[in-house]
């Protein structure tokens, strides 16, 4: 073996042992949070589904682990932008952001919106595969902007960001990107309704964050603070999964699609879809 080809296999092998590292951890978070409770998959599928059927007030919270099954990496994960520099490794190989498309996951979520159960989604995201998807802009809030979004300066007006065009059509203001930096502050709108509903939510459901990124990851604390119950869909660990009450390691897409099938299945058995307009005053903050 060339000295080129050994040192390659180290790293593939030490990459394979982060990997197995953080499922085991996994797998113990999992043990953690259903101690002694001997919960099956199946049966969690079907708990969760039971409570979407049951909550009144429905967010849902996303992070970079929804979009991973759409070829953009997230950063924790084993294959995360972090773990590999960690290691020493180049970024994990990418498709075009423009090319990427929303997966059976956030479809998953737009069926929930339509059927007016999710009253609000609150994205730590700048991928846009939510509104690509077909999720309402005035039911979802970008924590952290959006790459495909300008926004005015002066007035707040949100449009399309395209090159060479940098003034508002409304005001003449000067129109910036929206995608929110490292230590930058949450934009003040998406920050007060987010917080609104997690003051007002029943059911609180995390799917592919690691909620490590403050002050984002306060709000599922902020929604169990007033009452909540929380789920969490995430491969790595959170500091949330001592106080979660369904934990799913599992990945995204084997775990929301399915729930909600057997919602759709509960809701044909016991309840009505609420109508349009039941769904549009649970919509109003
Ligand atoms: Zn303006």
């Amino acid at each position: 073996m060339g000295k080129g080809r050994a040192i390659l296999q180290e790293t593939i092998d030490k990459a394979k042992t982060v990997k197995a590292e953080a499922e085991a951890q996994a797998r113990e978070v999992i043990d953690e949070a259903n101690k002694g409770k001997g919960i099956a998959f199946s049966e969690r599928i079907e708990i969760l589904a039971q409570w979407i059927l049951k909550s009144n007030h429905l967010v849902v919270f996303t992070g970079a682990g929804i979009s991973t099954e759409s070829g953009l990496p997230d950063f924790r994960g084993p294959d995360g932008i972090w773990t590999r520099e960690k290691l020493g490794l180049p970024p994990p190989e990418t498709i075009d952001w423009s090319d990427a498309q929303p997966n059976i996951a956030h479809q998953a979520i737009v069926e929930l919106q339509n059927m007016g159960t999710m009253k609000y989604l609150i994205s730590q995201n700048v991928d846009n595969l939510h509104l690509k998807s077909g999720i309402h802009p005035d039911l979802l809030a970008e924590l952290h902007g959006n790459i495909y979004k300008a926004r005015c300066g002066l007035c707040g007006f949100k449009c399309d960001a395209i090159p060479d065009i940098n003034e508002c059509p409304l005001c003449g203001g000067k129109l910036v990107s929206t995608l929110v930096n490292f230590g930058d502050r949450i934009p003040r709108k998406e920050w007060r309704d987010s917080e609104w509903h997690c003051r007002h939510c029943d059911l609180f459901i995390v799917v592919g964050s690691s909620l490590n990124v403050f002050a984002a990851a306060k709000l599922p604390q902020i929604a169990v603070n007033s009452g909540a119950k929380l789920v969490i869909i995430n491969q790595e660990r959170t500091y949330l999964d001592p106080f979660c009450h369904l934990r799913f390691t599992q990945s995204i897409g084997k775990v929301l699609p399915p729930v909600v099938e057997r919602f759709k299945k509960l809701l044909e058995k016991y309840g009505e879809l609420p109508t349009e307009e039941k769904r549009l005053n649970a919509s109003k903050v």
